[in-house]
């Protein structure tokens, strides 16, 4: 008998889980404590939009291989689209755009040497894969450190504080803060319909790799409401507890 799963959380990591875990023959059930599966990847829509828009702002990386990789096996890889925005500071009432070093060389609110120790500083992390270390240290300690405090504060306090408030941005781990820049690609990947229409693709298809032919497991929904998952139709409905 195939041993008997049980994942708590319908996150993506929840369901790419329960995904790999039934498509490879054990029985599966998902706990969900929300009425909707995606976690913090959901979004949300008016009935007249064609869209959903994202709860929090979401996009993959070039070099986001895994997530690339499940989304073309799922069978959605035409969904994914990257476009090159730009990416700009709003900093004392206007929009300065940062996303190269001579766009980083213009930018009138620091002076050159603190432009070039932090550009130094950004050239180090994006071509080091020398990131454990990294692990003992928290960004707020040693982004100012190294980087200067001056442009720590302009540039890159106020975006760690807006993702992660106020309480929390002190704990952030610099290997997080290296990941970012390290996988960094210029463009930017987006899904059609947004993040929700992924996640919505990929409980799709927990769903029918439980489907019995070929024989393989099967996934269970359970949330407190038993709602989560009556937005996908037919088997899943079967199997929902
Ligand atoms: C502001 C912001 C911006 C981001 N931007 C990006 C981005 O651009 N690109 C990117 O790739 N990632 C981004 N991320 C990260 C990405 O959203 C997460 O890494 C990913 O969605 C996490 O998925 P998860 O399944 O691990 O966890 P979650 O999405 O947190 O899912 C956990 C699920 O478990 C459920 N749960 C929790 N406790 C219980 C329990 N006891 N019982 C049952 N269920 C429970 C929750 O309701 C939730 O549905 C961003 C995150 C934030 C906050």
């Amino acid at each position: 008998m195939s041993p008997r799963v049980g994942i708590v959380g319908g996150g993506v990591a929840g369901l790419a889980a329960a995904y790999d875990l039934t498509r490879a023959g054990h029985q599966v059930t998902l706990f969900e404590a929300s009425d909707a599966v995606g976690g913090l990847a959901t979004g949300f829509k008016a009935p007249h939009w064609d869209w959903h828009l994202e709860k929090y702002y979401k996009h993959w990386f070039e070099s986001d291989h895994r997530v690339l990789d499940l989304i073309r096996e799922i069978g959605e890889g035409e969904e994914i689209f990257f476009p090159r925005p730009t990416t700009a500071l709003w900093y004392r009432g206007a929009a300065h755009p940062l996303d190269s070093p001579l766009r980083l060389l213009r930018f009138p609110h620091l002076s050159y040497p603190e432009k070039l120790r932090m550009g130094m500083v950004i050239a180090y992390l994006r071509y080091t894969r020398w990131w454990r270390y990294l692990e003992g240290y928290r960004a707020d300690e040693w982004l100012p450190r190294f980087m200067g405090r001056r442009g720590y504060e302009v540039i890159w306090k106020p975006q760690i504080v807006n993702k992660f408030g106020e309480e929390l941005y002190r704990e952030i781990s610099m290997a997080w803060f290296w990941a970012r820049v390290y996988k960094r690609s210029p463009r930017l990947g987006y899904f059609r319909g947004g993040f929700q229409a992924f996640v919505d693709a990929l409980a799709d298809r927990v769903q029918d790799a439980g489907r019995p032919d070929p024989p393989r497991g099967a996934c269970r929904g359970h949330s407190p409401t038993g709602r989560w998952w009556s937005h996908l139709a037919g088997d899943w409905r079967r199997h929902a507890v």
